[in-house]
């Protein structure tokens, strides 16, 4: 029987020493593993339930929590793996492992100076790193957050102060407000402008293109309509890139659009904002720089762990206003612009030490470091399409402009769609449950297509190689079954 731990045991020195030191190790063996591809499943594939019996049954307590630790380890979705191509994780830096153990043991909450005087300064230093990327001036400056959704919110929160005709943060709603976006806009966007307020009226989709761009010519009529059933335009939303299929919308029209009618331009490049730090890649994102506001995930494009947000604006101060609201014991004038303190500007109160994990990086492997990276995965999304292409099985949906690909397996051509769907849902099932690989289904235009999203620098041709082979495997079997079944 392990016995229960005094409350000194628990801020142990020594125990937190050698548990420390195996624990490195245990992770060091996990991740040479995984990039060797040696003997883990990408993904466990464990049912819900069956999962939720196994935390519950073992929770009490160890001798051994390096063990659980380990046991996390081998049932989680496999990031690291090069044959995860998923969801828009990013394959963290190892370094930031470290960084958290860091910031896990001090603990400092950031939101205001004196509970974090490194993080609200490195904060600054790297939300000024990213507004000068984005090709911002002197006037610009930003903050750090909890994830894009997060980032999104607070934008449309300070287009609405900055744009709206009265100011709701005081009087609440007494004009119909509304948003202009892309059909393609991550649902973040939708479920922000409905915590606005803005309702189903209040969150006008403009269609797209067939390249999945926000048709620019279709702005000024929806505008047109918008105030014609009443209701007051105050921001539009430009996709950095889009959600199902890494689409840029065109910025230099939505920046022209947004001046001309005095909107707010917030631009939401959780993902694929970070072509801001690639030479070869920025054009896809031309025009950002005019926009009054940039959501950028560090943690999808930028190597971080979940949640690392720069939210950036051209205008700094105005997002001082956003939340002025007196918190006497935090501070003592709300109006004041204190960049040290951060809460000042975010919707959080304590917030994590986000930014030490974007400096390490830059800090240890080089401030060319993202752009290295950016290059690499929309290289290798560009290599893969060019796989599908060359596969006369095979339909590629769209050219990537980042690095997520969409594609079907389509072996004849007289399938119908609703065949095609279900044979594309088969096979990922099949793929998944194999663990060999990792990758999303999605829909578009009522099509089924595989998904995939390279995250990883280490995944390389051979590894999409395989991935075709398989889901034509896969896909083969599942038809000569369904045909003998027949
Ligand atoms: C991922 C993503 C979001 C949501 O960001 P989180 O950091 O997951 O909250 C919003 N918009 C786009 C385009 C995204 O790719």
């Amino acid at each position: 029987m392990t016995t229960e731990s005094s409350l000194a045991d628990v801020y142990d020195v020594e125990q937190f020493r050698m548990l420390g030191k195996e624990l490195i190790d245990a992770l060091a063996d996990h991740l040479g593993d995984l990039q060797n591809k040696k003997a883990h499943k990408v993904y466990p594939d464990n049912a819900p339930d069956e999962e939720f019996q196994f935390w519950k049954e073992s929770l009490g307590i160890t001798s051994e929590p390096i063990q659980t630790l380990k046991t996390i380890l081998q049932r989680s979705q496999q990031t690291q793996h090069p044959k995860y191509m998923g969801h828009q994780t990013a394959a963290p830096a190892p370094i930031s492992a470290l960084t958290g153990l860091v910031t896990n043991m001090i603990n400092n909450s950031t939101g205001v100076y004196e509970m974090g005087p490194v993080s609200n300064a490195m904060e600054r230093v790297i939300t000024d790193f990213t507004a000068k990327k984005i090709g911002y001036g002197s006037s610009s400056s930003g903050i750090m957050t909890s994830g894009g959704s997060l980032a999104n919110l607070t934008a449309l929160l300070a287009a609405r102060k900055d744009k709206a005709p009265h100011n709701v943060w005081e009087e609440g709603h007494n004009k119909k407000l509304a948003v202009l976006v892309s059909a393609e806009a991550h649902y973040c966007i939708d479920r922000a402008a409905r915590i606005l307020g803005l309702g189903d009226k209040g969150i006008i989709k403009v269609p797209v293109d067939s390249n999945f761009k926000i048709r620019t010519d279709l702005l000024p009529c929806y505008l047109e309509k918008a105030k014609a059933d009443g209701l007051h335009v105050f921001c539009i939303i430009g996709c950095a890139g889009s959600t199902a299929t890494g689409s840029y919308d065109d910025l230099k029209e939505l920046s022209k659009f947004s001046e001309a009618h005095n909107l707010w331009l917030h631009v939401d490049g959780a993902h694929g904002g970070a072509v801001v730090f690639s030479e070869k890649y920025r054009n896809r994102a031309k025009g950002i720089e005019k926009a009054d506001s940039v959501a950028i995930d560090f943690h999808k494009m930028l190597m971080t762990p979940v949640l690392n947000t720069a939210l950036v604006f051209k205008e700094g101060n105005k997002v001082y206003h956003t939340f002025a609201q007196r918190a006497q014991y935090l501070w003592d004038s709300p109006e004041t612009e204190e960049w040290y303190n951060s809460a000042k500007r975010t919707f959080e109160c304590s917030k994590p030490f986000l930014s030490a994990q974007v400096y390490l990086i830059l800090k240890t492997h080089g401030m060319g470091i993202f752009e290295k990276n950016v290059n690499q995965l929309y290289d290798s999304a560009k290599t893969l399409s060019e796989l599908v292409s060359e596969k006369s099985s095979f339909q590629l949906v769209h050219e990537p402009e980042s690095n997520i690909v969409n594609f079907r397996y389509a072996p004849h051509k007289n399938m119908s769609i609703s065949e095609l769907n279900t044979l594309n849902t088969d096979i990922r099932k099949k793929i998944v449950a194999s663990g060999n690989f990792y990758i999303v289904q999605t829909t578009i235009a009522d099509q089924r297509t595989l998904r995939c999203t390279v995250m990883n620098p280490l995944t390389s041709k051979s590894d999409f190689i395989e991935l075709l082979n398989e889901i034509e495997k896969q896909g083969s079997f599942i038809l000569n079954k369904t045909t003998l079944l027949a």
